[in-house]
């Protein structure tokens, strides 16, 4: 019979590759939380019109990107697309504003957009989410960007380079979108027929096309940072002074304007070269009007997104697999010993040693071969003959030597060995 098989652009992350992920996660865990930020789990389903308020109507991602469709009453829900617009609805609707602890969020999970699938680029991806509200200093601005650079090079992931930009604020953006729109107008003819439309509606979006045409014709467009207002002005200046005096180095980039509409002042973005078409890693910046636009107190925000899928294609092309292996095997001939290898394997990994036996009624020979496969480094030999003079030797696979293991305490001999012989991190 045909096999069923995962809808397109939505992958299954197996067990081979599961080390890059879960190392990935302790370590922006670990990043995070000494930043300050606390983990927060939302739904990955929520209203339609919470991002369609928030990111904006005119966005490519609620365009043409969104898993929306109508529950049984007729509701319209999505699946989230990303996390920023969802961590804020919790923050208003659990009035978080009330705890003095709830200033910085992250969150890990999947998010889902319609998009053309290629390498780097997904249906169903995974985002490390970082939100903090109720801060306007840009020093925070500086300290998240820091946080980036700390993030990756705790990694290992070199090349990438920031960039960042300011998207000035309500009020600088009003002349700015007067001169883009009469810059649009101009060319109307060499646009893309969205950017056309775009045009009159949100003018500014016309910077994420994709169409070459069009990026070319932006290359001349007029740029936000020469319409700032002395605040906004000021807010960038600092933001650059926080930055070099964490030596974090960045390039500004005037064209970067990211696809959402509630960016103001601050915009990042970390860039590489190794990924081709998909050169984007992460990115953010401030949102300082989102919340009070979502129904909740007027308080500025500023965050970013990291796609786990490119970090892992940088850390799979960079570095070595991190695949676990059993660090002892447990080879047993007999019933007897079988038993008692099945107790000792059980107790060790209650221990947290990662034992490992074979099931079924293998032959020595057989159980060897397995142990190689998997990779273990040590292995026990358990038969009749070790019974009797109630001691076993455990084989170094590698320096091909052994040590006897007292039966009588073997599962405190091997925890106390594997424990100072594991290459593993504990
Ligand atoms: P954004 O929310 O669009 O700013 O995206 C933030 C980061 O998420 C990007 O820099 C990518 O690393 C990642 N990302 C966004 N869309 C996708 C996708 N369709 N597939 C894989 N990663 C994505």
């Amino acid at each position: 019979m045909e096999y069923i098989q995962a809808v397109k652009g939505m992958n299954d992350i197996l067990p081979h590759d599961i080390g890059w992920w879960q190392k990935v996660e302790a370590t922006a865990r670990e990043v995070l939380e000494t930043f300050g930020y606390r983990e927060i789990r939302t739904p990955l389903v929520e209203k339609l019109e919470l991002f369609a308020r928030s990111i904006g109507e005119s966005t490519d991602i609620v365009e043409k990107e969104m898993y929306a469709f109508p529950d049984r009453k007729g509701r319209w829900l999505t699946l989230r697309p990303e996390a920023t617009a969802s961590i804020v609805r919790a923050f208003i609707e659990r009035n978080l504003q009330s705890d003095p602890l709830a200033r910085k969020f992250y969150t890990l999970g999947p998010m889902f957009r319609h998009e053309r699938p290629q390498k780097g680029r997904y249906r169903q991806f995974h985002q490390i989410d970082a939100e903090a509200f109720g801060i306007d200093d840009p020093m925070l601005d500086a300290e998240i960007m820091f946080m980036l650079r700390c993030f990756l090079e705790k990694l290992g992931i070199g090349g990438v380079k920031l960039h960042i930009n300011s998207l000035g604020c309500r009020e600088c953006r009003k002349p700015f979108r007067e001169s883009l729109q009469a810059f649009l107008e101009e060319r109307i003819a060499a646009l893309c027929p969205d950017c056309a439309r775009r045009s009159r509606v949100n003018p500014l979006r016309a910077f994420d096309c994709k169409v070459e045409q069009c990026r070319e014709q932006m290359e001349e467009a007029p740029a936000l940072l020469d319409f700032l207002c002395r605040d906004c002005a000021e807010h960038f200046e600092a933001v650059k002074r926080h930055l070099d005096r964490l030596e974090t180095p960045y390039r500004i980039d005037p064209r970067m304007v990211r696809g959402l509409d509630y960016y103001m002042r601050t915009t990042f973005e970390v860039i590489t070269d190794q990924l081709g078409a998909q050169n984007a890693v992460g990115g953010g910046g401030r949102y300082d009007g989102l919340m009070k636009d979502l129904g909740g107190p007027d308080l500025p925000g500023i965050g970013f997104a990291i796609g786990m899928e490119r970090l892992i294609l940088l850390l799979q092309q960079s570095q070595d697999g991190t695949l676990k292996t059993p660090e002892i095997f447990l080879a047993s001939v007999g019933d007897d010993a079988r038993d008692r290898c099945f107790l000792m394997v059980q107790r060790l990994r209650d221990r947290g040693v990662a034992a490992e036996m074979e099931y079924g009624n293998a032959g020595l020979k057989s159980q060897m071969r397995r142990a190689d496969k998997l990779g273990a480094r040590y292995v026990l030999i358990l038969g009749q003959d070790e019974i009797q003079r109630n001691a076993a030797p455990l084989r170094d696979m590698i320096e091909k030597n052994q040590v006897e293991v007292p039966l009588a305490t073997a599962v405190d001999f091997l925890t106390e060995f594997i424990r100072k012989h594991s290459t593993r991190n504990r």
